[in-house]
This record gives C-alpha cells, sequence and structure tokens, in this order.
C-alpha cells in the first residue's frame, strides 16, 4: 500500500513528537509499504518567522516572503527525515520543487496545478520512506511559492492524488472531525465520516482544521481523507463521499 501521512506543526513541536511520526512511518515502511510523510513546521514557527519578517520589513515582497517562510516546512522535512535514518530505515527529504510541486504564482496562496511525482517514485522504488516539506511549491518562473496558512493539508493530498495512494492521512492534535471546535466547545461531537460538502461548510464557518482546498482537490480526486490524532493514532474522521 502507498500512504500519504502529513503531520501538522503541533504534533512535529519537539523531538520526542518527531520521533513518534518518524517510528509510525518507519513501522509501516517495515511492513513493506511504501510511505510519503507531508511535514508542517514545527509548533508556531511560521508564525513566528511572519513576526520576525515584519521587523524588517511590514510590507515585504510577496515572493520574499514565500522564500523565507517556506524555510520552516524544509527544516521540518530534515529533522524528519534524519529521524526516521536514526530508526534503521532510509528516508530523503524533499523540497515542495524538488517534489515536484507546480503551481500558479500566487505568492502567499498559490494553488497547486500538477505533481511531476517521477523524484518521488524513484526514491518510493529505492526503498525510502519520502519526506516533503507541505506548504510550498515552485511557480512557473521557477520561484518558492506557499499555498495559503494551513496548506500543507493540500500538499498531502495532491500528492495522495496524483501518486494514486491507497491512504490520505492527515494527523492532526485533534482526534477527528467535530460539529464544532473541541478545544471550545467541550460537548462537541465527532464525525466517523463526513461529506465532502459538509466538511467545506465546516470551513466556510471557520472550522481550520482542514485546509479548504486539500477538501476541494480530495472531492476532485475522489479520495478519502482520513482526519485523526497524531498522539494515539486511532480511527478519526472519514471525509469523503462514499467508501
Ligand atoms: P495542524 O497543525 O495539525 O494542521 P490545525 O491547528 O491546523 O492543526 O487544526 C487543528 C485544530 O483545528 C484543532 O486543534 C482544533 O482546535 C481546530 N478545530 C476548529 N474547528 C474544528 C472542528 N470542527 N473539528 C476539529 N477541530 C477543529
Ligand atoms: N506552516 C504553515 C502554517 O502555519 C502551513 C501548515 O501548517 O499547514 O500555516
Ligand atoms: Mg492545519
Amino acid at each position: 500500500m502507498l500512504f500519504v501521512q502529513k503531520y501538522g506543526g503541533t504534533s512535529l513541536a519537539d523531538a520526542e513528537r518527531i520521533r513518534k511520526a518518524a517510528r509510525r512511518a518507519a513501522g509501516l515502511a517495515r511492513q513493506g509499504n511504501q510511505v510519503v510523510v507531508v511535514v508542517s513546521a514545527q509548533g508556531d514557527t511560521t508564525d513566528l518567522l511572519i513576526e520576525k519578517a515584519a521587523q524588517v520589513n511590514r510590507r515585504g515582497a510577496a515572493r520574499e516572503m514565500d522564500a523565507y517562510l517556506a524555510a520552516g516546512e524544509q527544516m521540518a522535512a530534515g529533522l524528519m527525515a534524519m529521524a526516521i535514518g536514526a530508526m534503521g530505515y532510509p528516508a530523503v527529504s524533499l523540497t515542495g520543487w524538488q517534489a515536484g510541486i507546480d503551481t500558479d504564482g500566487v505568492h502567499g496562496n498559490a494553488r497547486i496545478l500538477n505533481v511531476d511525482t517521477g523524484r518521488i517514485r524513484r526514491e518510493l522504488e529505492a526503498g525510502k520512506v519520502v519526506v516533503v516539506a507541505g506548504f510550498q511549491g515552485r511557480d512557473p518562473e521557477g520561484d518558492i511559492t506557499t499555498l495559503g496558512r494551513g496548506g500543507s493539508d493540500t500538499t498531502a493530498v495532491a500528492l495522495a492524488g496524483f501518486l494514486h495512494a491507497d491512504k490520505c492521512q492527515i494527523f492532526t492534535d485533534v482526534d477527528g472531525v467535530y460539529d464544532r471546535d473541541p478545544r471550545l466547545y467541550p460537548d462537541a461531537v465527532r464525525f466517523g465520516r463526513i461529506s465532502y460538502e459538509a466538511m467545506l461548510k465546516l470551513i466556510e464557518n471557520g472550522a481550520q482544521v482542514l485546509h479548504d482546498r486539500s477538501v476541494e482537490l480530495a472531492r476532485q480526486f475522489g479520495i478519502g481523507v482520513e482526519v485523526l490524532s497524531a498522539f494515539t493514532g486511532e480511527p478519526g474522521t472519514l471525509v469523503g463521499d462514499s467508501e
């Protein structure tokens, strides 16, 4: 089976959490699966980078902001590949552009147009876990783009779609999708399954648990997306229309 697993910032916040995710990916690979891991920047790195940029230029050029912000995910990807390597499993990290993620040129909110999967395929066939930096791609000029806040989800779904993955799993800091933010409403109810349409409605109403474009892409590809806890790995919510 080919798995695409995405880990959000909180799920990678420190070395122990990175090792936990690395263990899960390496375990799957050891069982004979092909595994692509998509990572967000660690913790609140992206917010910190935005603050730092503002200290030198409150209205920095969008192209330069992308060049700067993309570094957060690159660092996480390198760390994750090293963590998997430390477990005795070969892994390789790729930036969005190395991974063949082509976007339009809208800096700060770029849309994925295509994924040239050649490099990822070669690395998987060489028996490696492939770690891809989320949230980023390259535009037709070859410049670095970012996909908008929360965009690593969309990286994962695009990779799952273009690679024809068997599973697309979004690991996060809650154990699924609820009818309301479970952090604010302790009586929120978790969905076992939710349709693309209903998920998009939730997002429209402010649920940032998934990037809206990731759900639109999943619907286009017709792939189910599992949202589950990075801490327990227990089944969470399946976003999709049918089995
Ligand atoms: P990640 O860093 O893993 O991408 P996000 O912070 O982007 O995580 O998304 C997860 C957060 O989404 C949760 O911590 C939760 O507070 C929030 N959230 C808001 N609305 C919902 C909802 N309806 N169901 C689940 N989580 C929600
Ligand atoms: N690190 C980026 C952000 O904070 C992308 C992501 O987390 O998906 O928005
Ligand atoms: Mg997110």
